[in-house]
């Protein structure tokens, strides 16, 4: 053993949980150390800079869900630029028949729309009066189908959860996975209803107008957020390349311990958080029972493939919108694209375009096992045919490949929160943050990091 550091507080993951943490805790003057154990920050979130294309190898976009959002961007002020996307990411595209529709904007585009049936528009004239669901463990599948009907969840939210989770409708249980839309149901009888009145509620309270739902990223890509956030936290305060790091509780507080440069360095650390994924519990708590450890193990992740494609010169259909979801019943190989330098400034050579190809999720687990040969023949096939383009040479082509993309808030999510409530009590100052609770996207991360930072300050 060469080295026993002492910290008030250690955050175990440099991903935007991680380090947004560390940053707020840094702002309340807590001294905290950040462990990490790949070669640098930021987690699932990076991006690249190559022959004048600036794309992103894992998360795109963002949405401005909740304040902390907004105000994550207002403390990185002169570090980082909140970019907003271009109005013309209102607009988005649903696979259906041989064609891209867009998903409604108004009224007139709602009843001419052929992506939903005629009966199920009716339908939902009737949502505000349709009784709320009594059972809090109803798929997302029976949810939809209930209050909307079956072709807005083929139409709509099938598209719309392979595009956030990866997933699918059957297995997501919507007290969990999408908890805002249940409380609408819940708390205001109706989406549409609570909608309107939650739009109210916003009007007289500046705070929430931050949440503009608006889609962002960071100017130059998300890296600069997460370089922003390295700087406020400090190199000094970040160690890299820490393997094997696990954490056992003591008397007063917890020990961690980790190898740096194939040396074991010990740390005592008043609280530990951590933020690493499920699957990485286990080794990083080897204290946890059996029965403690389960839910954990239990946690089904969706795996992802995505594919960077970029042309110097774009020959193929407009890409004047946000992207296009596939529907999984019409059976391609692709679950969506991003048309991503459409709606942000410059990630494409002047006429080029760079576009970004998800794969695989819970419905086509196989396509992650897919060789990169046997993927680009996938998207030549996909992009002739969804794209218009004559034929399939990108100037720039990137395979990129997550195991555990996106974990997936099923009916085993209970059993997972109320595990880590129980930890938390039966060893006070542990957390137990990051994804598999609290929420996927980066503002729910944002949100949660912020919220646990002024609980550990306090
Ligand atoms: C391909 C992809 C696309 C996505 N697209 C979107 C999107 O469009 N919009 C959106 O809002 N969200 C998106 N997300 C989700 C979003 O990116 C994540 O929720 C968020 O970035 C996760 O941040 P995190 O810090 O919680 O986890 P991570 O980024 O996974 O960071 C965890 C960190 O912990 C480290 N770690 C793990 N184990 C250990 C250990 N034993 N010791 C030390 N360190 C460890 C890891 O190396 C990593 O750096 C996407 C995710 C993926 C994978």
């Amino acid at each position: 053993m060469s080295s026993v550091i002492e910290k008030d507080i250690v955050v175990i993951g440099a991903g935007l949980t991680g380090l947004t943490l560390a940053f707020y805790l840094k702002k309340h003057n807590k001294d905290v150390l950040v462990i990490e154990k790949s070669n640098r920050t930021g987690g699932v979130i990076h991006t690249e800079n190559e022959n004048g294309f600036v794309y992103e190898t894992g998360p795109n976009t963002g949405v401005v869900g909740n304040p902390e959002v907004a105000e994550l961007f207002e403390d990185l002020e002169g570090l980082c630029t909140f970019e907003g996307a271009d109005p013309s990411a209102k607009r988005r595209l649903i696979w259906k028949g041989n064609k891209w529709h867009a998903i409604p904007s108004g009224l007139i585009s709602a009843i001419g729309t052929p992506l939903f049936t005629l009966k199920d528009k009716f339908r939902v004239l009737g949502e505000p009066f349709r009784k709320p669901g009594t059972n809090p463990e109803e798929t997302l599948t029976d949810f939809v189908k209930r209050r909307l009907g079956v072709s807005f969840l083929n139409y709509a939210v099938d598209p719309f959860i392979s595009g956030v989770y990866a997933g699918n409708t059957d297995y997501l249980i919507p007290k969990y996975a999408l908890p805002k839309l249940y409380a609408l149901e819940q708390n205001y009888g109706s989406f549409i209803r609570g909608s309107m009145q939650k739009a109210k509620e916003k009007k007289n309270d500046p705070r929430l107008q931050k949440a503009t739902k608006e889609v962002f990223s960071a100017k130059g890509g998300l890296g600069k957020l997460i370089d922003a956030l390295t700087q406020k936290v400090g190199n000094e305060n970040i160690l890299l390349n820490a393997k094997n790091t696990s954490v056992s509780p003591e008397k007063a507080g917890f020990k961690i311990t980790t190898t740096l440069n194939g040396e074991s360095v010990e740390i005592n650390a008043k609280k530990v958080v951590t933020t690493a994924g499920a699957y990485a519990l286990p080794a990083v708590l080897p204290f946890l029972e059996k029965a403690e450890k389960e839910p954990f193990e239990a946690l089904k992740y969706a795996s992802v493939v995505q594919a960077i494609v970029g042309f110097k010169s774009w020959k193929g259909m407009s890409l004047k919108a946000f992207g296009g979801l596939v529907p999984s019943r019409e059976n391609k190989k692709i679950l969506g694209a991003l048309f991503t330098s459409s709606f942000f400034v410059q990630r494409a050579p002047e006429g080029g375009t760079v576009i970004s190809v998800f794969m695989g999720g819970t419905r086509r687990p196989e396509i992650y096992e897919m060789s990169d040969p046997e993927i680009h023949s996938l998207l030549e096939t996909q992009a002739k045919e969804m794209l218009e383009i004559p034929d399939f040479k990108p100037d720039l082509l990137k395979i990129f490949r997550y195991k555990h993309a996106i974990p997936q808030y099923g009916l085993d999510s209970k059993q997972r929160f109320e595990t880590i409530n129980k930890l938390q009590e039966k060893y006070p100052g542990l957390y137990l943050a990051g994804n598999i609770r609290d929420g996927i996207g980066m503002a729910d991360r944002i949100k949660q990091a912020r919220t646990l930072a002024e609980e550990l300050a306090k």
